[in-house]
């Protein structure tokens, strides 16, 4: 450096701890708008707080976004000494729901939903954690390249923190680098179809697919997802489509996706899930059945390769469980969605099945469109989208329709957060215990609410949810993610601040 060089020096080092000391100071202020709380050490007490123990009355310590402590009968007294207390009375204080199962379309199909309007519904209904579907975005997550755009898209659009599945498809099953490209890239494990799956760029998988799959995963430890149907009869349901007189009738609809659909690609599956058995060629991996719709043979299926060992898992959603196919009006698309929604006798063994741990867990299958492609308007079952649209909701509708069977809040943090942790691979998640993820949900069982055009929806086509119209019970108050209150009575934190989850 020459004298003149020298002569500056001075100024260009001020100059950077100016910018040093600016860039530090935005990034607080950045950090402030993630949270509707102004402090990041403070403690939630209330007189039901869901434990894996049971429900307590107590205070959850949180600082720096982690829980740090969890204490039993938390006295007036102590309350008084310690500042920054959030007293939620007898409102009940849960581990925030992690729905596995959502589509939230984008890149590429934005107009269906978003990443930004769907996290901010899931942050209005307690949900803290949603792993994003691979499918109906476009272009598909089915590359290592694929989940970088997934990944871009999401930045600083989600409320709430979001992981991805991969896509199993043709196309990638057979290519083992192209699988463990994105499996090291960081999908939470792999989604494939037997049936084909309404999106043209994601066909769907047979038997042989499925196994080469599992064994890519069982280094992982991650879990395949299987949209288990097969079809048997193709032919007959196009006929219908053509012919039909009555498309507005559910009954039609219903009879083009019957139960035998779900034991014939249950029944194949079987013969690949022996694989993941302790000592097996595929152990490590897992299989998990997403949104079981036939509570009779199926399910036995199922129960049966558990007794086995398989490594498989399932899960049903609110939809099954809330409603049955005799109550479906004519022309009301809202609830076409695939499996269909079965008779009121198998919506009892479902619910029988939940209660008793067969069905593992729940999720949303939020699976909205535009009202137009969900065909509202002519009630058209054969030709309006498949996919029921929920995911603010599921947390009212699983605690108001689960009332007449005597769930618990110790079941409902099982099914919507202990286990679906598990199956995501998210151990720092889905408890309310200490060193975990201060991701909380607090609401009140007992408040009912109407939901009308009055209620808040924040998906992007409140119209077209299956709820609309229903009374429910149990109000979310407030959500937590990561120790950020990022909902409150109503309202959303500035800023969306949630983390996109990549496994390692
Ligand atoms: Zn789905």
């Amino acid at each position: 450096m020459d004298i003149v060089g020298w002569k500056f020096f001075p100024l260009v080092v001020g100059l950077v701890s100016f910018l040093l000391f600016y860039m530090k100071t935005v990034s607080k202020l950045s950090n402030a708008e993630c949270s509707l709380l102004s402090h990041d050490h403070y403690w939630i007490i209330s007189k039901r707080i869901v434990t894996p123990t049971g429900v307590i009355s107590g205070a959850v310590e949180i600082y720096g976004g982690n829980i740090v402590s969890v204490v039993k009968n938390y006295h007036q007294q102590a309350k008084s000494s310690r500042g920054n207390v959030i007293d939620y009375g007898d409102a009940v204080v849960m581990p925030g729901l992690i729905d596995v199962h959502a589509h939230l379309d984008e890149p590429g199909r934005t107009e269906w939903e978003g990443f930004l309007s769907g996290t901010k519904a899931a942050a209005a209904g307690g949900v803290t954690t949603l792993i994003d579907m691979p499918l109906n975005s476009f272009p598909s997550t089915v590359s290592e390249e694929t989940l970088k755009l997934k990944v871009n898209a999401a930045e600083e659009k989600i409320y709430v923190d979001v992981g991805f599945w991969g896509g199993l498809v043709p196309e990638n099953a057979y290519n083992r680098s192209a699988l463990e490209g994105l499996l090291n890239a960081g999908v939470l494990g792999l989604k494939s179809f037997m049936c084909p799956s309404g999106i043209n760029d994601f066909p769907m998988t047979n038997a042989s697919h499925i196994k080469e799959g599992l064994h890519a995963l069982a280094k992982y430890k991650r879990p395949l997802l299987v949209h288990a149907e097969k079809e048997l009869d193709a032919e007959s349901y196009s006929e219908t489509r053509d012919g039909v007189s009555d498309a507005r009738s559910y009954s039609t609809y219903l009879s083009t996706r019957p139960p035998s659909w779900e034991v014939a690609a249950i029944r194949e599956l079987l013969e690949v899930t022996k694989d993941t058995r302790y000592g097996g060629s595929a152990e490590g991996s897992h299989l998990h059945i997403v949104h079981l719709s036939d509570a009779r043979a199926s399910l036995d299926l199922i129960k049966g390769a558990k007794i086995s060992g398989d490594s498989i898992s399932v899960e049903t959603c609110p939809h099954y469980l809330a409603f049955s196919a005799e109550e479906i009006q004519n022309g009301d698309t809202r609830l076409k969605c695939s499996p269909p929604i079965r008779d009121a006798d198998n919506k009892e063994k479902l619910w029988d099945a939940v209660m008793n741990g067969h069905i593992d867990m729940l999720s949303s299958d939020h699976s909205p469109t535009t009202p137009a492609l969900k065909h509202l308007e002519d009630g058209d079952f054969l030709r309006a989208w498949g996919g029921v649209s929920s995911l603010q909701y599921v947390l009212p509708v699983t605690w108001s329709y689960g009332q007449k069977y005597g769930v618990t809040l110790n079941q409902l943090a099982s099914w919507w957060c202990e286990s679906p942790a598990q199956l995501a691979g998210q151990g720092l998640k889905g408890v309310i215990k200490t060193g975990n993820h201060a991701d909380i949900v607090v609401w009140e069982p007992e408040t009912e609410f109407e939901l009308d055009e009055n209620h808040t929806a924040h998906h992007r086509h409140p119209s077209i949810s299956a709820y609309m119209g229903k009374r429910l019970t149990g109000k979310v108050l407030a959500t937590y993610v990561r120790g950020n209150l990022v909902f409150k009575d109503g309202k959303h934190a500035p800023a969306a601040c949630g983390v996109p989850i990549l496994a390692k």
